[in-house]
């Protein structure tokens, strides 16, 4: 699970790169996903890409739930 880190010694430069770095800054060491993704106005599933409404607590397709 830890090995993404290497990916950071990747010397293909790439946005992706740039936001991966920025996202280790603002998450530390966690790459976890811990909210919603959104898609106009509803939730969307970060690991199903599920839509949702606005007052789901649950993905009711994969049953993943946001890390409060
Ligand atoms: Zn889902």
């Amino acid at each position: 699970m830890v090995s993404r880190t290497t990916v950071c010694m990747a010397s293909a430069p790439s946005d992706d790169d740039d936001l991966f770095d920025q996202f280790l800054s603002d998450h530390g060491h966690e790459t976890e996903q811990v909210g919603w993704d959104r898609s106009y106005n509803k939730k969307k599933c970060p690991e199903c890409g599920g839509l949702h409404d606005d007052d789901a607590t649950n993905c009711s397709v994969c049953g993943w739930a946001p890390v409060p």
